[in-house]
C-alpha cells in the first residue's frame, strides 16, 4: 500500500543519514591514519612565467592514495582535516613530502620555487615558525625557495595581533608568505590590510571571468594593488591561451592552470621540468 510505502522510504532515508553520519564520524580517525600509513602524498601544478612560458615552480597539492577508492580529490578530506587541529599534521606531512622531492629537483634547477599550502590554522600555535624551520632544514632547502601560501577556507582574525606577528615571523626566517584564492573571501581585502604579504594568489573565480567588463576590470584593480604594495601575483585557474594572454596584459606575473598542465605526480613534475626551459631569475 501507499502508507507501506511511506514507512519504508522514511526507514530508508534514516538508515542513509545514519551511515551518512558514522561517515564523518570515521573520517577523522580515518584520515589520521592516512597521514600517519604514508597515503596523504603531494602532487604538483606547474607555475609558469606569463611572459616568457617558463616554469618558475611548483605548487604541491595533497592527494590520498587511498587502496580502494584510488587517488582522492582533496575538497572531500581537507574541509574535514580543517575541523581540527589534523590540518596542520596534514599540512606538515604533505610538505615535508614536498620538500624531500623537491631538494632532488633544485639540484639542477637551483631558482626553482615550491609553493605549499598552509591551513590559517598555523597561525595560532607558536610552534609553526619553528616546526616550518625544521622541515626546510631537515630537507637541506633554504626559506628563500619556500612559498607559503595561506588559505583562507577558515575565517582568521587578522586583527588578533598574534597573527601578524607569526606571519612577520617566517618571513623574517626566509619563507615568502602569499594569500591564496584572492577575490573570493569576504576578508581578502582586510587581510592585506593586516598581514605583510609578498604575493597574491588570485582565484580561478577571477580568471574564468577574464574577458568580460567586471573580470577585467577586477584582475587590472588587483594587479594594480598589488604594483602599489610591492607585491607579486599569480593567477590561477587559467584554462585557455586567450586567459593567459589578457592575464598578462592585465599585469599578472605567474600563472597556474590546465592550459600548461594538471596537478601531476612527482616523477611526472620531474619530466616536466626535463622538457620544458626553466626561466633563469632575473
Ligand atoms: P588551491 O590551493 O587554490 O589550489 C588550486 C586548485 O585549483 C587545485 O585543486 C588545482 O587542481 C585546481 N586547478 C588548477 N588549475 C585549474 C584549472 O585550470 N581549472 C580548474 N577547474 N581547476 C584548476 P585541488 O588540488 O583539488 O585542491 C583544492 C584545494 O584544497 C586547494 O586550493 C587548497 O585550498 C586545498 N589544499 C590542497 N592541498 C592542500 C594541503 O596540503 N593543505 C591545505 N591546507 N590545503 C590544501
Ligand atoms: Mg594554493
Ligand atoms: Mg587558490
Amino acid at each position: 500500500t501507499e502508507f507501506a510505502q511511506v514507512v519504508e522510504d522514511q526507514l530508508d532515508l534514516l538508515r542513509r543519514l545514519r551511515e551518512q553520519r558514522l561517515d564523518i564520524g570515521v573520517a577523522t580517525a580515518e584520515i589520521a591514519r592516512a597521514i600517519n600509513d604514508g597515503e596523504i602524498v603531494p602532487w604538483y601544478q606547474p607555475v609558469v612565467d606569463l611572459d616568457s612560458g617558463a616554469i618558475v615552480g611548483f605548487e604541491a597539492l595533497a592527494r590520498w592514495d587511498h587502496p580502494i577508492r584510488g587517488l582522492d580529490d582533496p575538497r572531500r578530506f581537507i574541509p574535514v582535516a580543517e575541523d581540527s587541529d589534523l590540518i596542520v599534521d596534514l599540512d606538515l606531512a604533505v610538505i615535508r613530502q614536498a620538500l624531500a622531492e623537491f631538494a632532488r629537483w633544485l639540484q639542477t634547477h637551483p631558482d626553482l620555487r615550491l609553493s605549499v599550502n598552509l591551513s590559517a590554522r598555523h597561525l595560532h600555535s607558536p610552534d609553526s615558525a619553528g616546526l616550518l624551520m625544521d622541515s626546510v632544514t631537515e630537507a637541506g632547502v633554504r626559506p628563500e625557495s619556500i612559498t607559503l601560501e595561506l588559505t583562507e577556507t577558515i575565517a582568521i582574525d587578522v586583527r588578533d595581533g598574534s597573527i601578524p606577528r607569526m606571519v612577520a615571523q617566517l618571513r623574517q626566517a626566509g619563507f615568502q608568505v602569499w594569500l591564496d584564492d584572492f577575490g573570493t573571501g569576504w576578508s581578502s581585502l582586510e587581510q592585506l590590510l593586516w598581514l605583510s604579504v609578498d604575493g597574491i594568489k588570485i582565484d580561478r573565480a577571477v580568471a574564468v571571468a577574464l574577458g568580460t567588463p567586471v573580470g577585467d576590470a577586477l584582475t587590472s584593480a588587483v594587479t594594480g594593488l598589488a604594483v602599489a604594495l610591492g607585491l607579486r601575483t599569480t593567477i590561477e585557474g587559467i584554462e585557455t591561451a586567450a586567459q593567459a594572454d589578457r592575464a598578462r596584459e592585465r599585469g599578472c606575473d605567474y600563472g597556474q592552470g590546465y592550459l600548461w598542465s594538471r596537478p601531476v605526480s612527482g616523477a611526472d613534475a620531474a619530466d616536466l621540468l626535463g622538457a620544458v626551459a626553466v626561466a633563469v631569475d632575473a
